[in-house]
């Protein structure tokens, strides 16, 4: 709903006070924040579309680039029924601050179609995707703004937005998107990035957080791929999954379970339901499974999932956003106060724009690294940066939220200072 005054809508003005209070911990010229207030430029559009049955379909499509000024911006193209403007906008808000916290060289943005892509045959798929690329051709560009996989996209879109953006400029263009398949120039490590941007935080801070991981037990809503490469990597290591969940149903079981029995399950039935487990496993639903007994709970599905309503019903000690903007900002206040740590999206993500970076990167040089150079080079950031927002969480006794706002707020705004501030003009 947009507010008739500022013109802004709910989700997008509470991301924006999450900057506000950032703001109040640093000393930043007044411009900067004038700059942040509204993204730069925002494109909606119609894409029409031929489907199967010779008929034409009529699709709203987004993208906004927040801002520019660290670098060209970057973000993912999400396909959902419920896309629309205001949440693309909020989006590439969170995408700005997520890629300052990699301290990666851009600005942040995002884009959408509002469709169930399952309702497409592929070959509708494709022409919807290649429609996007050419309604947005000139939106976007390797040094201008580089889309990216996000809900319900995966490296085959990708393939063929690139491959359309190529015959639009008679060249190919392999940097103009990242999350490509590897035969097309996608990068080695795009696929589980994610989720080893968030099993990487989370180990880095164990000693912080007193977990011993034989004794933790972690929960994963959504399970996905995002969620299963974590799930998969944390298992690895002795952490107990206990509870796992998609938009079909959840299962819950304290002896635990195995994250690749779950997901060759998942792969065979279409559903996390009825998948073996260790003991005696509880069939639920996915909202209950918020609520079970575990130590580490990891949101990976849509934005939102906890608010005020559930929040109090949270016993986990540890929350991980894995996706975008999982806990709404009025549940913040709420498991703050019952001591839960949240290790926010915006870094507890932030592996997979990072190995996108990597992969822009190669593309470039036409020089690419082996699977153990994307991993060093991706710890190389996701350990140092995690530890950066820990100290600016002791260091001012704020949540790590508002710490990670912080840190990428400082460099946002010294970027946008180094263009000349309003005390060096006035002086
Ligand atoms: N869609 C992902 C995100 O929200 C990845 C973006 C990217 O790789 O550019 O972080």
């Amino acid at each position: 709903m947009l507010d008739e005054v500022t013109n802004t809508s709910k989700l997008f003005d509470q991301a924006r006070e999450r900057l506000s209070l950032a703001a109040e911990y640093l000393t930043i010229d007044p411009d900067v924040l004038q700059k942040l207030r509204y993204p730069k430029e925002t494109l909606s559009v119609c894409l029409l579309v031929r489907m199967d049955d010779g008929s034409r379909r009529s699709f709203k499509a987004f993208r906004c680039r927040y801002d520019d000024t660290r670098g060209p911006t970057k973000g993912g193209i999400r396909y959902h029924p419920a896309v629309n403007i205001d949440e693309v906008m909020t989006l590439a808000f969170l995408m700005t601050f997520k890629c300052a916290v990699a301290n990666l060289p851009y600005g942040g943005a995002k884009g959408g179609i509002s469709v169930d892509a399952n309702q497409l045959s592929r070959s509708e798929l494709e022409r919807l995707s290649r429609a996007y690329v050419k309604a947005f051709a000139h939106f976007i560009g390797p040094e201008r703004d580089i889309p990216a996989p996000d809900m319900y996209t995966n490296s085959m879109v990708m393939g063929w937005m690139a491959d359309e953006y190529s015959a639009m400029v008679g060249q190919p263009s392999p940097a103009v998107i990242t999350g490509k398949p590897l035969e097309l120039g996608g990068s080695l490590g795009r696929e589980d990035a994610t989720g080893r941007g968030g099993y990487l935080a989370l180990r880095h801070l164990e000693s912080d957080l007193h977990l011993v991981p034989e004794k933790s037990r972690v929960i994963l809503q959504g399970f996905g791929n995002v969620a299963y490469h974590c799930a998969r990597l944390l298992h690895g290591d002795g952490y107990k999954i206990v509870g796992v969940s998609d938009s079909r149903g959840a299962i819950y079981d304290p002896d635990g379970m195995d994250p690749i029995a779950i997901m060759e399950h998942k792969r065979s039935v279409g559903t996390v339901s009825g998948a073996p487990t260790n003991g005696t496993c509880k069939e639920m639903d996915n909202s209950e499974l918020l609520e079970q007994d575990c130590d580490v709970l990891i949101p990976a599905a849509l934005e939102g999932a906890i608010t005020n309503q559930n929040a109090h019903k949270i016993v986990a000690k540890i929350i991980v956003e894995l996706a975008n903007g999982p806990v709404a900002p009025e549940a913040d206040e709420i498991l703050d106060k019952k001591g839960i740590i949240v290790i926010p999206d915006i870094l507890a993500n932030c592996g997979g724009v990072t190995v996108s970076y990597f992969e822009w990167v190669q593309n470039k040089a036409g020089f690419y690294w082996d699977l153990e150079e994307i991993h060093r080079r991706l710890e190389s950031i996701i350990v140092p940066e995690t530890r950066h927002v820990w100290s600016i969480k002791t260091e001012k006794q704020v949540d790590m939220r508002t710490a990670a706002y912080i840190l990428a707020l400082d460099r946002i705004s010294s970027a946008i200072a180094a263009h000349g501030t309003k005390d060096y003009f006035a002086s």
